[in-house]
């Protein structure tokens, strides 16, 4: 198997649910998205997926986060836009724009600081 991976960013705010200390407050984060797909066979020209597509989707897939305040936005308005559930937002959004013949999503970790993130992949 390949694995290929990209990163991103985005920045927002967020607010945390239930949670007893500073991060029930509203407070945002820079936050660092690494993404990691994987194939089993290369195309005609030994590549798996271009980089500059799968960056260009995950970029339309963060986009929608960046410069938001993420408890606004579904699913968020309902569950907690915690770093576990923004990795899985991310890892499920990014499924429905893979080509499904050639890649697949492998994982997606989400950094909240520079010493602390959540990895969301699946069996
Ligand atoms: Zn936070």
């Amino acid at each position: 198997m390949y694995e290929l991976s990209i990163e991103t960013s985005f920045a927002s705010a967020h607010q945390l649910r239930g949670y007893k200390g500073k991060c029930e407050n509203i407070h945002g984060h820079n936050w660092r998205v690494q993404l990691s797909v994987t194939a089993a066979k290369l195309n005609e020209i030994d590549i798996a997926i271009d980089f500059h597509d799968l960056k260009r989707m995950a970029n339309e897939v963060v986009e929608q986060l960046d410069h938001k305040m993420l408890n606004e936005i579904f699913p968020f308005t309902e569950i907690n836009p915690s770093s576990e559930n923004i990795a899985k937002w991310i890892f499920e959004s990014m499924g429905k724009k893979l080509p499904a013949n050639s890649v697949k999503m492998s994982s997606v970790t989400v950094w909240e600081s520079d010493t602390a993130s959540a990895t969301y992949y699946e069996d």
